[in-house]
C-alpha cells in the first residue's frame, strides 16, 4: 500500500490488489442487474438536451483522479440516463441488436484478457476460436467450407472488405499495386437502389467513386430484377464500361426485401462477375426455417458481410465478412505474397488476420459470439429469430386488419406501416391527401419518440412517409405489437389536437 492520499495514488489505480478488484467488478454488476430488471420499465429515449448534457460532462482536462463511486454515479445518472435503451422491447428504430447478458460478460472478459487478434502467433486460442465461430456461421448460412472469415467492426467494414476482395480479384492485383488510373475501363459494379449507403461509400473508398455502382431494375417487392440486371450489364459492357461485381441484398434496411440470390449467384458465374452479398440486417435471419427458402443462394455467394451486432443480438461492435476463396482476400489485403504461398500449405501457425481484412490490431469479439452460439445452440438462436419474425407477422396483421392504420412494405422482421385519419380513410387518395398523410405521420412520428413507450424510425418507401419498425429483440412480444399501434394512436391524436401549421 503506498500512503499517497488516494486520488494520487496511480499505481494502485492502474493495478489494483484482488479484493479491490472484485468490489469494482461486483459495482459494474450490481449496475447491470438493476438496469437490465429496470428495462422495461424505462422510457425507450430520453428526454436529452444537448445544452444540458455539456453542462454536465464539458469539464477541462482533469490534473487529479475520481473516485470510481463517482465515476459510476455519473455514468447511470446521466450518460445511462441519456440514452436510447436498445435493449428495450419497444426499441424498434433502424436496425438495432438488444444485446445481451451472455455476450456483455464474454465482452467484460475479453477485455480482461486483452489478447490482440492480429495472427495466431499473437493469440493462439483466441485466434483458434474465432475460427470455430467462423466456422459455424458458415455452417449456419450453408457457406463453402473451404471459405474464410473474420470478425469486424461492422457491416460497413465487412462491405468494404468483400468489394475490395472482388476488384482486387477481377484486376489481378493491378488496382490495389498500381491505383485505378492504371485500369483501361472504368470498373462498375451493380446494386440496387434499396442496398445500404455503405455499399456506395465503399466504391468510393475503393477509388472507383459512387457513381460505378450501378442500379438495375427492381420488381414490385423491390428486389433486383435479374434479367433486367443481365440487360444492364450487356448494356454497360457495349458502352465500354467494366462490371466487376453484384451486390445483393440479404434483407434491405428499409423493408427487408431479399434480392433473388441465387439467380444473383447464377448470372454472376455465366458472366464472370463476383457476387457479393450485403446480409449486415437480414443473414442470420436464415437460420429461421420459416424463411430459410429466401435465402437460397446465400452459401454460393463470393463473399458475405454480417453483423452479428444485430440479429445475432450482439452488443456492438461486431461486424463480420466471409469470402469463399481464401486466396481473393489474400490478393487484397496480404502485403507478402512469398508470406501468402505459406498459407497455401494450411499452416495454422502462420495464419495471420491481417491478411483478410483492412485492420492489424484486432479485439477478441470472438469470444462474445462464440459464448453466445455455444450457450443457445443454433435451435435457441433459430427460435429467437422466429419469434422476432412472428412479431413482426403479428404487427403486419394488426394493421392490415385495423381500419387506422395501413401496411407500406416490409419483409422479415420490417413492417412500414402508417396512420390513415378518420376522414381520409376509404377513399380515393389524391396527392393533396397523400401530402397531409406523410406530415402526420412525420408529426406523428416524433410526438411518439418524445413520449418514449414506443420507439419507431421512419423510411420512404415510394416517396411515400413510414414508420418503420423492425424487430430483432428476443424481448419484443405480441402484446408490444399492440402497445406500439396503441402509442402510435395516442400520437396521432395529440398530434391532430395540436394547432396546425399552415403548409403552402
Ligand atoms: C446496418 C447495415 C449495414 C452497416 O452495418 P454497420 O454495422 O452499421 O457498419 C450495412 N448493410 C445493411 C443492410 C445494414 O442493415
Amino acid at each position: 500500500m503506498s500512503g499517497e492520499a488516494p486520488h494520487l495514488d496511480w499505481r494502485g489505480r492502474l493495478d489494483p490488489p484482488p479484493e479491490r478488484v472484485r468490489e469494482m467488478a461486483a459495482q459494474a454488476v450490481d449496475w447491470l442487474v438493476t438496469y437490465l430488471g429496470g428495462l422495461r420499465e424505462r422510457a425507450v429515449y430520453p428526454r436529452a438536451s444537448a445544452a444540458a448534457l455539456r453542462a454536465e460532462l464539458d469539464q477541462p482536462l482533469p490534473a487529479l483522479g475520481r473516485s470510481l463511486d463517482e465515476l459510476l454515479e455519473l455514468f447511470d445518472r446521466v450518460v445511462v440516463a441519456n440514452s436510447r435503451h436498445n435493449g428495450h422491447p419497444r426499441s424498434l428504430g433502424y436496425v438495432s441488436s438488444p444485446g445481451t447478458a451472455i455476450a456483455t460478460i464474454a465482452d467484460f472478459l475479453a477485455s480482461g484478457l486483452n489478447a490482440n487478434l492480429t495472427a495466431w502467433r499473437s493469440a493462439p486460442g483466441p485466434v483458434q476460436l474465432e475460427r470455430v465461430a467462423i466456422d459455424w456461421i458458415k455452417q449456419a448460412l450453408g457457406f463453402d467450407p473451404a471459405g474464410i472469415g473474420l470478425f469486424t467492426s461492422g457491416g460497413s467494414t465487412g462491405n468494404l472488405a468483400g468489394l475490395a476482395a472482388a476488384r482486387e480479384r477481377h484486376t489481378a492485383g493491378l488496382a490495389g499495386r498500381d491505383g485505378v488510373r492504371a485500369l483501361e475501363r472504368p470498373l462498375v459494379l451493380y446494386a440496387s437502389s434499396e442496398c445500404h449507403h455503405s455499399i456506395d461509400k465503399a466504391a468510393a473508398l475503393l477509388g472507383l467513386g459512387r457513381a460505378s455502382v450501378r442500379r438495375p431494375p427492381l420488381d414490385r417487392e423491390l428486389r433486383i430484377d435479374a434479367g433486367g440486371l443481365a440487360a444492364l450489364i450487356a448494356a454497360d459492357r457495349a458502352a465500354g464500361l467494366d462490371p466487376f461485381c453484384i451486390v445483393g441484398s440479404a434483407g434491405t434496411v428499409v423493408t427487408g426485401a431479399i434480392d433473388p440470390l441465387a439467380e444473383l449467384v447464377a448470372l454472376g458465374r455465366r458472366e464472370g462477375l463476383w457476387v457479393h452479398v450485403d446480409g449486415a440486417y437480414g443473414g442470420f435471419a436464415a437460420l429461421a426455417p420459416s424463411v430459410r427458402p429466401s435465402f437460397a443462394g446465400l452459401g454460393d455467394a463470393d463473399s458475405i458481410s454480417l453483423d452479428p451486432h444485430k440479429w445475432l443480438y450482439q452488443p456492438v461492435d461486431c461486424g463480420c465478412v466471409l469470402y469463399r476463396d481464401p486466396q481473393a482476400a489474400r490478393a487484397a489485403f496480404a502485403l507478402d505474397a512469398d508470406y501468402t504461398r505459406v498459407l497455401d500449405g494450411g499452416a495454422d501457425e502462420s495464419f495471420a488476420f491481417w491478411d483478410y481484412g483492412p485492420d492489424l490490431s484486432r479485439r477478441f469479439r470472438a469470444l462474445k459470439v462464440w459464448m453466445t452460439i455455444a450457450h443457445l445452440g443454433a435451435d435457441g438462436l433459430a427460435a429467437a429469430v422466429e419469434s422476432d419474425l412472428e412479431c413482426a407477422r403479428v404487427l403486419r396483421e394488426l394493421v392490415t386488419t385495423s381500419d387506422d392504420f395501413e401496411l407500406i412494405a416490409g419483409g422479415l422482421s420490417i413492417v412500414c406501416f402508417r396512420f390513415v385519419p378518420a376522414e381520409l380513410r376509404g377513399r380515393a387518395l389524391d396527392e393533396v391527401d397523400q401530402r397531409a398523410i406523410d406530415l402526420l405521420n412525420e408529426r406523428l412520428l416524433v410526438a411518439m419518440q418524445r413520449r418514449g413507450s414506443s420507439y419507431v424510425s421512419n423510411a420512404t418507401v415510394d416517396g411515400r412517409f413510414a414508420l418503420r419498425a423492425c424487430i430483432i429483440n428476443y424481448r419484443t412480444t405480441a402484446v408490444d405489437m399492440r402497445r406500439l399501434l396503441d402509442d402510435a394512436r395516442h400520437s396521432a391524436a395529440t398530434v391532430e389536437a395540436e394547432p396546425r401549421e399552415d403548409h403552402p
